[in-house]
């Protein structure tokens, strides 16, 4: 059988275009799906627009390198960008409208209204990352405006980030349905990510002890450990073994409150944050209770 035709692509750059598309397909009752990403796109990426496609009539991407969320001496410059190589991974994944804005389009020189979701937003990276979550929720929040998807849909990989992006749906009344999708991982169980291209080989081949700590928590949990500073001192035994490695965190903490939690009673996650060589790469294994009947409630993980 022919594959189906797969539709152009439209990319837009300006603010106007972008709400103009939105609110005629929305007024044609079109179901808008919207992923919006820093670019350099990977499979992690591309499994939120097959998830898009799913549940929407029409998938938007945004490929936005948002300055806001970086701080003073992070990688904002050097942030791999790969423009045309995404435009054709989007246009084959059968994705219809791409927003593409540059920086000033966004933040006017004037600009200086920002979303801060308290409290979740201090915690973990954004202790390590100070004003990251507020660069964050006020992207998301701009370009939820502009787009006015439906649903919207994030990955688990930013476990923090997705809880604050709740949050703030929740707490400004949005309309829009937030979605979180599981983590795709290279097959040795590195978790994908836009920063992996920084990893030299050898780095590369380290990166994976961020997966090895986390399965090790996984099949703990499963021989039925309950203690939490148990399994953080696995954790960083496995991260420790590893010379090119460098802890910044490694806890586990309620999924609601992001707090560290001393037993796993309620759903949680193992959260990573460790440098390998310059290259800072976070990770986590959820830890809920099964939903499955025959589980009777008991602890499942999902890496
Ligand atoms: P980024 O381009 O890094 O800002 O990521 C855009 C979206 O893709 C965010 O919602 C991320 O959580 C999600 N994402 C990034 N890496 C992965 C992955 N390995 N698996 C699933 N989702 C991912």
């Amino acid at each position: 059988m022919p594959a189906p035709p797969i539709s152009k692509l439209e990319t837009i750059h300006t603010v106007e275009w972008m709400k103009q598309c939105s609110r005629a397909a929305r007024a044609e009752g079109r179901i808008i799906g919207f992923v919006p990403t820093m670019g350099a796109l990977h499979d992690g990426h591309l499994s939120l627009v097959r998830a898009a496609r799913e549940k929407s009539d029409m998938v938007v991407v945004s490929i936005f390198v948002n300055p806001k969320q970086f701080g003073p001496s992070e990688d904002l410059t050097t942030y791999p960008r790969s423009s045309e190589k995404d435009k054709s991974l989007i246009e084959t994944a059968g994705v219809q409208t791409l927003f593409a804005p540059g920086p000033t389009e966004i933040y006017p020189g004037d600009f200086c209204t920002y979303v801060n979701v308290e409290g979740l937003s201090e915690r973990l990276e954004g202790r390590s990352r100070p004003g990251h979550f507020r660069g964050v929720a006020t992207i998301v929040w701009k370009l939820l405006q502009i787009v006015q998807p439906n649903i919207a849909l994030f990955g688990r990989k930013d476990a923090q980030q997705a809880r604050i992006i709740r949050q703030m749906a929740r707490d400004l009344n949005l309309d829009t349905e937030i979605l979180v999708c599981p983590i795709v991982r290279e097959s040795d169980g590195l978790a994908m990510s836009s920063r992996n291209l920084y990893l030299k080989p050898a780095e590369r081949r380290a990166a994976t002890v961020l997966y090895r700590a986390l399965d090790a928590v996984r099949i703990e949990i499963g021989k039925g450990e309950r203690d939490a500073q148990r399994l953080q001192v696995l954790m960083r035994k496995i991260l420790d073994a590893e010379p090119l490695a460098t802890i910044d965190y490694a806890e586990i903490v309620d999924a609601d409150s992001f707090e560290p939690v001393t037993q796993l009673r309620r759903a949680c996650f193992a959260l990573l944050a460790v440098f390998i060589g310059a290259t800072r790469l976070i990770d986590n294994l959820s830890i809920d209770r099964a939903v499955s009947p025959e589980s009777s409630g008991e602890l499942g993980c999902s890496l």
